[in-house]
């Protein structure tokens, strides 16, 4: 039995007072999900720091939203994996689709960082999706089956045992559409499909998560499909209250 996540991506939003207010509200309406449902946030590295010192007593984990697919050196600018697991982080958001589309990430570099993630003992969050032309084109299943597979043949098993996958149509995301639960379920059903053709036992463990304007209203509905293991939510996890009806819709 999967237990079911919700993470949250803060992406570049925040101050100081308010990743504490939004810090702080999140530690006291956890309490009541500890050990019903995982839940963890990825806020703007700069804020790492002040997110662990809140969470630290384990509840809510925490991650970055990106790391450098070098290990060390001269890379200004970027944040390497063994920085984020000195930070307390248990999660490493890899390829989500602003920085495929407005970075020009490549599969091979979220293969590099999907392996640095695993290697380290991390969790990576591995982001795949369709964009609407894709999707109108017909090609979602083809688009996606490439970027998990991508993973599935350059990385020895040992570094995926944790590896969990976030199913994101770009359409959905940030624009208030969402996929259907259909959608979803099929979509995820696929994905667990592949999983099953490399390796049943890993199948059955890895969780994938819905994300794409999940919000308190809308995500019991979206949660419902059997291979919708909780969501990777956005703007609706900048509200606290709202994040935390979402978190507890996956419970
Ligand atoms: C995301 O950025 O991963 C996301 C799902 O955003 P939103 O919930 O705002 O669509």
């Amino acid at each position: 039995m999967r237990k079911q996540l919700v993470a949250g991506n803060w992406k570049m939003n925040g101050s100081r007072e308010s990743v504490a207010a939004l810090t702080e509200g999140l530690k006291s309406g956890a309490a009541e999900l500890a050990g019903k449902v995982d839940v963890a946030v990825f806020p703007s590295s700069i804020f790492v720091q002040r997110v662990a010192d809140t969470l630290s007593s384990g509840e809510i984990a925490w991650g970055v939203q990106n790391i450098c697919t070098e290990e060390k050196g001269a890379f200004t600018g970027e944040i390497s994996i063994s920085m984020a697991k000195d930070f307390g982080c248990e999660m490493i958001l890899v390829g989500h689709s602003e920085r495929r589309s407005l970075y020009g990430e490549t599969d091979a570099e979220v293969v590099t960082k999907v392996r640095h993630a695993g290697k380290a003992g991390l969790i990576p969050v591995l982001c795949v999706g369709e964009t609407l032309e894709e999707r109108e084109a017909d090609k979602t299943m083809e688009v996606v089956a490439r970027q998990v597979q991508v993973v599935l043949n350059e990385i020895q098993s040992e570094y995926l045992e944790k590896l969990v996958i976030a199913y994101e149509p770009v359409w959905a995301i940030g624009t208030g559409l969402t996929a259907s639960p259909e959608q979803a379920q099929e979509v995820h059903a696929a994905i667990r499909q592949l999983l099953t053709e490399h390796d049943a036992d890993m199948a059955a463990r890895t969780r994938i998560l819905y994300g794409g304007s999940v919000k308190g209203s809308n995500a019991a509905e979206i949660f419902t499909g059997a291979d919708v293991d909780g969501g990777l939510v956005g703007g609706a996890s900048l509200d606290v209250q709202d994040f935390l009806t979402i978190c507890r819709a996956a419970s």
